[in-house]
């Protein structure tokens, strides 16, 4: 069976007899690869390469740069078909929820090549008498990135355009669970021009991410995953002395006030909340009814969730695909089962889906519980599949209570026809990102990418102004070229 290797140093390569994890196609639950997970000494080879490499990808103009980034985006538009055939096969999203994946993250790459505008520095002439100071932006060195099964094409791309770019290079541990995209991305960044050792990636689990946490010659460490293990990154990726921007799990909220177009908004919740099964940090998992509406809004969700169109993402015409594992499936089954247990009403029940064709796939049916209540488990946690949970409040100021109590603050939306509701949503909800009539808020590349609370470790969100901040350190210089010699001075200049 093929062994996913290691792509070090322009190579792709893995030790003679390396660990391995099993890499499955979800929809029809067939093993279809393995995936070598790097040892500690496979890790140092590629923060090696990326040292080796970093002196000379630094002296590269920021314009030479951005052409190779651009050469990179022509490739892969040409064979975009490829890598949606991939990232379906290995993760299960329908193929045209992995376009809209794969054109999200080039969005990142197109951001990139306009980074020359954001290096400039800045300048200050006649400080003082005949003094001038100015700020540079330098790159870090040799940064890390880790990152989800969930978008192993797009969250891999809101970190290494924008390093790269900077003038960085790196080293990136892909999900063991999906990790063929990012062995197409390297051999395309190869042929687009990109010098050997800039861009390295390591297959692996647990040992590979603590042995970057620790390694003394990576400056920096993006992170995507879910809460404990961002939190756990933070701390040890601070405690080496490492910038961090670590973004963790999710738990997104959609208030429907009574005045909203019904309508728009059962559109946006179903596409929300089951789109790519549920998988992705900015799903709905929690609409919040205001008054009256609850009644009409459960109706037609319950309605148009049982008419989702569920198979084998390669398949045309699909709403949603199956689960990214069989372990996955039961702990979204485990939790369906508690918010049963715990009273909520389970309106609709996907546990018993089985999809004829494909019937070893890792597939759930979409589920909806209403009557939800904020101490019940289903309510605080992340659950990560197709179910979406009600929970009917009577106010507006009870809604905005409730968001903001909750640990996760990763996007929340509202759907009214009251201008001054939605702006006083914007002004005091305690989300990082924040939508109005639009379901899944997601910042374009040009904007930063962040949560707050426990959706977020760090001071910085990703790509966009804040990932060219992450990726770069500012230097301050201050000159004076003597025309005559004024002597020693004991005391501070104060002009
Ligand atoms: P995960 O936390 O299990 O894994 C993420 C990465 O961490 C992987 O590369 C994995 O190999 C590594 N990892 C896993 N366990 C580890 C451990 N004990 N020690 C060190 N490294 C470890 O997350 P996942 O299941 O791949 O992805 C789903 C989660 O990611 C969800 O919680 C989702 O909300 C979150 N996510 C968040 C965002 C965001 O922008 N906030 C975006 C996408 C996904």
């Amino acid at each position: 069976m093929q062994i996913i290797p290691h792509y070090i140093n322009g190579n792709t390569q893995h030790e003679p007899n390396p660990r391995l994890a099993a890499v499955f196609n979800p929809a029809t639950g067939e093993n279809i690869a393995q995936v070598a997970l790097a040892s500690d000494n496979e890790v140092d080879d590629a923060v090696q390469a990326a040292k080796n490499a970093s002196h000379d990808w630094a002296a590269v103009t920021p314009l030479n740069r951005a052409r190779i980034l651009f050469q990179f985006k022509y490739i892969l538009e040409q064979r975009m078909d490829e890598l949606i055939a991939c990232v379906t096969r290995e993760h299960g999203k329908v193929k045209e929820d992995a376009r809209g994946e794969i054109i999200r993250g080039l969005e990142v790459v197109e951001f990139a090549c306009g980074i020359p505008e954001l290096l400039k520095g800045s300048h200050t002439d006649q400080v003082g008498r005949d003094v001038d100071a100015w700020s540079i932006s330098q790159p870090l060195g040799v940064v890390a990135g880790i990152t989800p099964f969930n978008f192993p094409v797009m969250v891999p791309m809101w970190m290494w355009p924008v390093a790269i770019a900077c003038g960085n290079t790196f080293v990136l541990k892909p999900s063991e669970k999906d990790p063929s995209a990012s062995q197409l991305i390297a051999s395309w960044l190869k042929e687009a021009g990109l010098p050997d050792g800039v861009f390295n990636v390591v297959n692996g689990d647990k040992t590979a991410v603590d042995r970057i946490l620790a390694h003394p010659d990576i400056r920096a460490v993006s992170f995507v995953g879910s809460t404990p293990i961002a939190e756990y990154i933070y701390q040890q990726g601070c405690a080496h002395g490492k910038r961090v921007q670590a973004l963790g799990g999710a738990k997104n909220h959609m208030v429907v006030m009574p005045d909203a177009n019904i309508d728009s908004a059962v559109n946006a919740l179903i596409g929300a909340a089951y789109g790519s099964a549920g998988e992705r940090c900015m799903a709905i998992s929690v609409a919040v009814a205001v008054g009256d509406i609850a009644d009409t809004l459960v109706e037609k969700l319950a309605e148009k969730a049982s008419n989702l169109k569920i198979g084998n993402g390669v398949e045309a015409g699909l709403d949603m695909g199956p689960l990214i594992s069989a372990e996955h499936l039961a702990k979204v089954k485990s939790m369906v089962d508690t918010g049963v247990s715990e009273g909520a009403k389970l309106v609709l029940d996907g546990r018993g889906y089985k999809n004829n064709e494909n019937p070893e796939g890792y597939f759930l049916g979409p589920c909806l519980f209403d009557q939800v209540s904020q101490d019940m488990t289903i309510y605080q946690q992340e659950i990560f599949g197709p179910v979406l949970v009600v929970v009917r409040v009577p106010d507006f100021a009870t809604a905005v209570e409730l968001i903001n109590a909750h640990e996760y603050g990763n996007g929340t939306s509202i759907f009214t026809n009251n201008g001054g509701i939605a702006r006083e949503f914007t002004q005091c909800i305690q989300v990082g990102m924040v939508g109005i009539n639009v379901p899944i808020p997601v910042p374009m590349a040009f904007h930063s990418f962040g949560g707050w609370k426990r959706s977020l470790f760090g001071a910085n969100h990703m790509h966009g102004p804040e990932g060219v901040h992450f990726y770069t350190q500012r230097k301050a210089i201050t000159a004076r070229w003597i025309q005559s010699e004024l002597g020693a001075e004991f005391a501070m200049p104060t002009h």
